[in-house]
């Protein structure tokens, strides 16, 4: 597993092809979420990574809250498009 002072982290490629390196905690799930884990970007960004108890999973970021990925590059999970947040926490999750 990929850490940074301690803290988790994984890293999700940019359509360009940079990579950028997210730390990421559980949080609290909220109504209609099953769980949550927070992406947290160099600059202090942060996205919130979600799963439904249907298990489709959603992401606050841009691409996926308008449903569109700058360069087209969703991951999948199962059937579901997901953006490229989802699919590193994902990965983390099953670590
Ligand atoms: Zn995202």
């Amino acid at each position: 597993m990929t850490s940074i002072y301690g803290q988790a982290a994984v890293s999700a490629e940019s359509p360009e092809g940079e990579e950028t390196i997210y730390l990421v905690r559980r949080v609290p799930a909220r109504a209609a979420e099953w769980q949550a884990v927070s992406c947290t970007k160099p600059d202090g960004t942060e996205y919130r990574v979600s799963e439904s108890p249907a298990g489709v999973w959603s992401c606050s970021c841009p691409a996926a809250t308008v449903g569109q990925h700058r360069g087209g590059r969703w991951r999948k999970v199962g059937e579901q498009a997901v953006c490229k947040h989802v699919r590193a926490v994902l990965d983390w999750l099953l670590e």
